[in-house]
């Protein structure tokens, strides 16, 4: 067992995955499996269906790892090597377990079956000296073994199948494996939307600067931008989450005034779920005017459970007649300004509110492109406009990307804009 929080690597065989056909969601999913466990994925590896090239990769992960997880190629067909590889590996026979045979053989008798198809027999075999994993989802058992200090693992590739194993016959394992560390590995993460990625790096950095090293207590921090905002996560590892806790936790006292106006607070990370929050605390409803996001932010926020407590209602409203005559948009105003700005986007806030006797209303409009931009208004311009009562805020925003990246970025402007509105209002 090596010092620290326990180690794992995570080797993903098939050809599907390198080809780009199959996305590796396993390895993903086993990822934030094992950081909930307090186990740390420190190498993942994806090989094709080529027995030297499993192999490798498990030589590999045993230098490096206290554990290695093992997924795809276990099944019944001749591309699946897995366990041809890795007893190749440790040099040791494949065997018939008789507990899975007489698994297999009642499984086929239950379907009519006289006995086990001979390609099928093939999942009998396990490497000697190992464990099957009951796979409740499939025919193809789990593997567990030891070799030496390291615990090895042979997972299905079918996801459902992969994660009822390890969070059913595999888990107990697991949580002996970290009871045995010294440490685990623990998150915490801080949610920001509304800032760029370099502008927050810089603000944070500017802070931790002043930070001495030796009051950083092993706490390390990662920044994960994507289209929402950006979370911090820091990491330490610790005993106990209080302990690791206690470290992280004067970090995020020295950056709080500056990551404070852009923070937002949602276990999912889902800013959807943060406006539903603080709707429902301020028991107050929303309704929704959305032309260039055709429906996105409704559908958000209606993706949330107990939507309909806190959203009145939506409309698309694409086209100028129907912004003049469902929302109330001036005709003149359209004209004058273009169907893309501040007059415009504030009418339809204000209008949809209305309309649906909400507390507060959204009103968005935009080119998302790839054609319709215009000198003054190019591809990516986007007027959002929030109304609290009679009260509008509106901001024009520029985003890069193409029309779906145009579309998912302002539909995350506009929640996060209301979001900071309530939090203002309170504040
Ligand atoms: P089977 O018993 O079905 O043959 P197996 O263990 O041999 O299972 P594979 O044949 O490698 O697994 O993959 C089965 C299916 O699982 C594939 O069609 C693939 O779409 C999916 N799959 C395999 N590996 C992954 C992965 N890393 N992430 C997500 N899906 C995967
Ligand atoms: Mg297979």
């Amino acid at each position: 067992m090596s010092q620290g929080a326990a180690s794992a690597a995570v080797v993903s065989v098939g050809n599907e995955l390198l080809f780009g056909e199959t996305l590796d969601t396993n390895a993903a999913w086993l990822g934030r499996k094992l950081a909930t466990l307090g186990i740390s994925v420190v190498r993942g590896y994806t090989v094709g269906d080529v027995a030297e090239d499993v192999g490798w990769a498990v030589r590999e992960a045993i230098q490096v790892a206290d554990l290695v997880l093992v997924t795809g190629g276990l099944g019944p067909t001749p591309d699946d090597l897995t366990k041809v590889a890795v007893a190749d590996v440790l040099g040791r026979d494949l065997v018939v377990d008789d507990r899975v045979r007489e698994s297999l053989q009642e499984r086929y008798r239950e379907q009519g079956m006289e006995d086990v198809p001979p390609a099928a027999y093939d999942q009998a075999y396990v490497l000697a000296g190992s464990d099957p994993l009951h796979n409740a989802e499939g025919t193809a058992p789990g593997i567990f073994l030891r070799s030496d200090e390291t615990m090895i693992v042979l997972l299905p590739g079918v996801p459902r199948e992969l994660e009822d194993i390890v969070s059913g016959s595999l888990l107990p394992h697991l949580e002996r494996l970290q009871r045995n560390a010294s440490d685990r590995v623990w998150h915490h993460v801080i949610h920001t939307t509304g800032i760029a990625e370099s502008r927050l790096t810089a603000l944070v950095e500017e802070r931790l600067a002043d930070v001495p090293d030796e009051e950083r207590l092993g706490v390390r921090l990662a920044y994960l931008p994507d289209l929402r905002g950006v979370d911090l996560r820091f990491t330490a590892a610790g005993p106990s989450r209080d302990d690791a806790f206690a470290r992280i936790s004067p970090l995020m006292q020295s950056i709080e005034d500056v990551v404070k106006p852009y923070r937002f607070e949602s276990d999912s990370g889902d800013l959807a779920e943060a406006v539903n929050q603080i709707l429902r605390e301020h028991g107050m409803t929303i309704a929704i005017a959305e032309s260039c996001t055709g429906g996105l932010i409704a559908k958000q926020v209606t993706g949330i459970e107990g939507a309909s407590d806190v959203f009145s209602g939506g409309i698309v409203a694409y086209s100028n007649e129907s912004k003049i005559d469902l929302l109330g948009v001036s005709s003149a105003d359209l004209a004058e300004h273009g169907a893309v700005s501040e007059t415009v986007a504030t009418q339809l806030a204000l209008g949809v509110a209305d309309l649906m006797n909400s507390d507060i209303g959204i009103g968005v409009t935009g080119v998302a492109g790839p054609s319709g931009g215009t000198e003054e208004k190019p591809v990516g311009t986007v007027w959002i406009a929030t109304s609290l009562g009679d009260e509008v805020a509106a901001t024009m925003c520029r985003y890069s990307g193409g029309r779906a990246a145009v579309r998912a970025k302002a539909g995350q402007a506009a929640l996060a804009a209301v979001y900071r509105r309530l939090v203002d209002a309170t504040a």
